[in-house]
């Protein structure tokens, strides 16, 4: 049982949170708390209702019931401070192909209304290990550095909560190393993260708490100090296989 002022503490507070399709029932009431600067990871199988959950936290969709909150804002009222105040990295990078990994930056930091963008631009690019590349295309860089670039995207207007679907598709081992260390940097300076993952091998090491999502409901959640890394894919098999 939490009381109102552990409540406050809550960036991400989704209570009772419903999404149908049509008949079909995607998420069939998710509780979720993630707490400030807290790094939570949510596994589960294809068709569990991640991206849904993603969609629903960054605003993209409405929740046919429930209640939610991010960053202490109303998904249903005050979905602008909700826009400012997250990052979204998903599998598909969304940047532009025929753009410099600079015009990209700058045209999203200038899509925020941030003031001296170009030097923003610079320094997120650098961060992400990209100021090599600063003026190349787009389309001439690998799949891992695009996805670092996806994260200099989502963190140009310096959100405070991360909003992770599947980030790690498509990265060969080399990329996932890369990109791993980056969410660890981006963990330390103090950011609340939810990374989605079907990949068990994923996001244990870095992540504070672990949950288990299936049929569209939250059925395991736990300290990640509780858990034993070597036993964890029995027991997520055991608890998606029952739900
Ligand atoms: P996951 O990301 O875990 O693979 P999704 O959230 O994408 O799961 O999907 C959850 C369920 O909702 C799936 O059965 C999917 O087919 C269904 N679904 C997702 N989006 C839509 C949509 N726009 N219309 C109808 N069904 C959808």
């Amino acid at each position: 049982m939490t009381n109102s002022l552990e409540k406050e503490m809550y960036d991400i507070k989704a209570e009772d949170l419903k999404k149908s399709y049509g008949n079909f029932d995607a998420l069939r009431g998710v509780d979720l708390h993630v707490k400030r600067g807290e790094f939570f990871t949510l596994f589960g199988p294809n068709g569990a209702g991640k991206t849904t959950l993603i969609k629903l936290l960054a605003t993209l969709t409405d929740p046919t019931s429930g209640d939610l909150s991010v960053f202490g804002f109303d998904a249903k009222k005050e979905v602008n401070n909700i826009r400012s105040a997250i990052g979204v990295i998903s599998h598909d990078p969304y940047l532009y192909e025929t753009l410099t990994a600079f015009e990209n930056i700058k045209f999203f930091g200038e899509l925020y209304g941030l003031t001296d963008v170009d030097n923003r631009a610079r320094f997120v690019i650098k961060q992400v290990g990209l100021e090599s590349r600063t003026h190349d295309l787009v389309r001439t860089f690998s799949r891992g550095m695009k996805q670092r670039l996806t994260v200099a995207r989502a963190i140009v207007h310096e959100p405070k909560i991360l909003l992770l679907d599947e980030p790690y598709t498509g990265l060969d081992q080399h990329g996932a190393q890369i990109f791993g260390e980056m969410l660890s940097e981006l963990k330390n300076q103090n950011r609340t993260i939810l990374m989605t993952t079907h990949n068990i091998d994923e996001g244990l090491d870095l992540s504070d708490t672990v949950g288990i999502l299936a049929k569209g409901e939250i059925i395991f959640d736990s300290p990640t100090s509780q858990i034993d890394p070597a036993n964890f894919k029995n027991l997520y098999i055991s608890k998606v296989e029952e739900s």
